[in-house]
């Protein structure tokens, strides 16, 4: 029962305020991995200080949300104590989108920076074969009198969820997001569908990116690399047991009173600026609409989720 209601916050959280391709569209996933196996549903994370500030959390063979749910507030007491303090989980499944759980740390008042590998899909700049996970990283800090900042995204140029609801609803990228069977870029979602080959984004910075990930994620913490699919493979599972990395920094211990107001200011310069959002407010505009009005489902999803959208409506 901790284990569904932890899925279960978290698929509602990513209806409400996006990404949608880790909410209800999961559920099939989520269900393949503990049918097969290869997840445990029934997980007891273990959360072990390991040095003064550092908090080492093995998950169990669950997902990744029951172990950050224990690990969040001795994180939080330890970075309070010593302005900075880490996390890192591996033996967990999926983390889904990071938004969640940095978002928490900095409604207690830190800034939070996470980072997560996960399965080989996008090749080294320059390179064809696949070496990367989608790798993605989140950071999120306080603004005053506000929501916290919060933005999340992969190192990718769009995310492998956000590729297979694509060509799933055949429609095309915005800008090529992959390579095609013959290894040329291209925005057709249901030929990078097919080879798994996504590009990263930004060319050879967006490969620097998912290295630091790749390092800081699954090679310090201790998760599967990237590359390692053999056991996903063994159980047909869609998801590996990535490593997680968070660290948590105190902003009231680095000695800079006027940290918040600075803070501000640059909220403003964005602000001030038609067009342009704080990265991560379209969230929050999300939320306001569903709060205002519940929770748009599309049909079709919840059809081949076996449900009507009648039963949806009373159930
Ligand atoms: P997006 O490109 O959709 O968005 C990246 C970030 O930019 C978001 O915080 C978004 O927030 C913000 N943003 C989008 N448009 C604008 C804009 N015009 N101005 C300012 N900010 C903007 O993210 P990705 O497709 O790369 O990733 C999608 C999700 O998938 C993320 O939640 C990520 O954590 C998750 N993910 C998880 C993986 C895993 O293995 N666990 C792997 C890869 C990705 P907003 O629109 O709310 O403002």
């Amino acid at each position: 029962a901790k284990n569904a209601a932890a899925l279960a916050e978290l698929v509602a959280k990513s209806e409400r305020d996006g990404p949608k391709s880790h909410g209800l569209a999961m559920l099939p996933r989520y269900r393949q991995s503990f049918e097969s196996g290869y997840a445990n549903p029934a997980a007891s994370p273990q959360i072990t200080q390991i040095a003064p500030s550092v908090l080492r959390g093995d998950g169990d063979n669950g997902y990744y949300q029951l172990a950050s749910a224990e690990a969040r507030a001795p994180l939080i007491a330890l970075a309070q104590e010593t302005g900075l303090a880490g996390f890192t989980c591996a033996n967990c499944h999926h983390l889904a989108a990071l938004r969640f759980d940095t978002e928490a740390l900095a409604e207690a008042g830190l800034i939070a920076i996470c980072v997560v590998n996960s399965l080989a899909l996008s090749g080294p700049h320059g390179g064809q074969k696949p070496v990367f996970g989608t790798n993605p990283m989140s950071f999120a800090c306080p603004r005053p009198g506000r929501a916290p900042i919060v933005w999340d995204q992969s190192s990718s140029v769009v995310a492998l969820m956000d590729i297979k609801l694509a060509a799933q609803r055949g429609e095309k990228l915005e800008a090529p997001g992959g390579l095609d069977a013959s290894g040329r870029p291209t925005t057709d979602a249901a030929a990078i569908n097919d080879t798994l080959s996504l590009l990263p984004f930004a060319a050879h910075k967006g490969t620097g990116i998912a290295l630091m990930v790749e390092i800081l994620g699954a090679a310090l913490a201790g998760g599967r690399l990237s590359t390692q699919t053999e056991e996903k493979a063994g159980f047909g599972a869609l998801n590996v047991k990535p490593g997680v990395t968070m660290i948590a920094l105190d902003p009231a211990r680095w000695g800079h009173d006027g940290f918040a107001e600075a803070v501000a200011q640059i909220v403003e310069a964005i602000e001030a600026e038609p067009g342009a959002r704080v990265p991560g407010d379209g969230r929050l505009a999300k939320r306001a609409t569903a709060e205002a009005g519940g929770i748009p489902v599309d049909d079709a999803l919840l059809k081949s989720l076996g449900y009507s959208a009648k039963s949806a409506k009373t159930g």
